[in-house]
């Protein structure tokens, strides 16, 4: 099982830096996402780590031993990209015994290898078609099985479901998870969309214009955004400018009740879920504020409301009662929030 270490990867296009100074160390077994907005590195860096590029500083260690001066294909490492370069002309069995051929695994081996892999992705009985007559979402799971034949150190994926529609973009996002976690392989998966590297990685990697602006759990970076980009990339957060003196939090003039933080002016986080509307006349603490959304998310109610140009995003359980409160859009309500929840973004 493999580890990776990027030590300092730079590299730029001309006059235009896409990555700089990159430093990460993925664990064995992980499940990592590079995720950010698009044009901020995340294919540059997969690019590097693949051996399909050459960064112009650093160094990439795969179980302890340096990638840069190996090539591509010398790299021990499964591939699935957005245009996935299937083989037309080979049927989906030998597509995905390719890479065994390459390595001179015998044929019964290799066939052995890719039958086993195809019944993992749930494609046992389409190994004699062409590609040609399978649905998308098919030939997707035909590169994550033809990736793996080769049992590679490495599993790298760029986008991989990001041109199918929403509901099997999840049923396959829970077949990769699954897979994953199955064989233990270390993996690299390259998304702009925050709920996808949420529900698949063990550790997500946001990138904002070459740079790590923040590595952690997805918990972490819902929670505890370490900068100004993380907190408003990952959004559905309350960013809220505020002076505190003696654990009095105040936005402007208002109050917004007691919390334990150092006096000072703080950018504060707070979460939609730790928001409660309550009625204008309520004398708890809270800001005034008008509804100018109601949303059914399923199970979630949200509610959103604006006070003097800022808007407030609130969450409930639809059947709780934070969600009971019955806001409709133009109400005047007052908005409390739960400051023991709150998080300061770091300076
Ligand atoms: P997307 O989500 O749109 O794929 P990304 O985060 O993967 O974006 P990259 O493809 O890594 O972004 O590109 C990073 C920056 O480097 C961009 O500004 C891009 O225009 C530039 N870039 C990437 N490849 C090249 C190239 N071969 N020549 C010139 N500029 C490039």
């Amino acid at each position: 099982m493999a580890g990776l270490n990027i030590q300092g990867v730079a590299k730029s296009f001309g006059s235009a830096t896409a990555l700089s100074d990159v430093t990460l160390d993925i664990q064995s077994g992980e499940f990592v996402c590079l995720l950010g907005e698009s044009g901020c590195g995340k294919t540059t860096l997969l690019r590097q780590i693949a051996g399909l590029d050459t960064p112009d500083t650093g160094s990439i260690l795969l179980d302890g031993n340096d990638l840069v001066a190996v090539p591509c294909h010398e790299r021990n490492i499964g591939m699935v990209f957005q245009s996935l370069a299937l083989f037309p002309h080979l049927n989906v069995l030998q597509n995905v015994a390719y890479a065994l051929e390459i390595k001179g695994t015998d044929r019964a081996s290799r066939t052995r290898r890719a039958e086993e892999l195809l019944k993992t992705v749930g494609l046992a009985d389409m190994g004699k078609r062409r590609v040609s007559q399978l649905s998308g979402g098919q030939r997707q799971r035909v590169a994550i099985a033809r990736a793996l034949a080769a049992e590679p150190a490495l599993f790298l994926m760029d986008e991989p479901f990001s041109a199918l529609d929403a509901g099997l973009r999840e049923h396959l996002q829970i077949e990769v998870k699954k897979l994953q976690q199955s064989l233990g392989i270390t993996t690299i998966f390259v998304t702009h969309d925050q709920r996808e590297a949420m529900a698949l990685a063990d550790r997500i990697v946001v990138l904002n214009a070459g740079k790590i602006e923040q590595a952690g759990t997805p918990t972490e970076i819902y929670s505890k955004p370490a900068t100004r980009f993380v907190a408003d990339f990952i959004g559905d957060n309350n960013l809220l400018a505020v002076s505190a003196r003696g654990g009095q939090v105040r936005l402007g003039q208002t109050d917004l009740g007691r919390a334990d933080i150092p006096d000072g002016e703080h950018l504060i986080a707070v979460r939609p879920e730790h928001l409660r509307l309550l009625s204008a006349d309520d004398e708890q603490p809270g800001l005034l504020a008008k509804v100018s959304l109601v949303r059914s998310l399923g199970a979630m109610l949200e509610t959103e409301a604006q006070v003097d140009g800022l808007t407030l995003v609130q969450t409930a359980m639809t059947n709780s009662a934070g969600a009971a409160t019955g806001a409709k859009v133009g109400d005047q309500i007052k908005v409390a929030f739960d400051l023991g929840q709150l998080w300061v973004i770091p300076k």
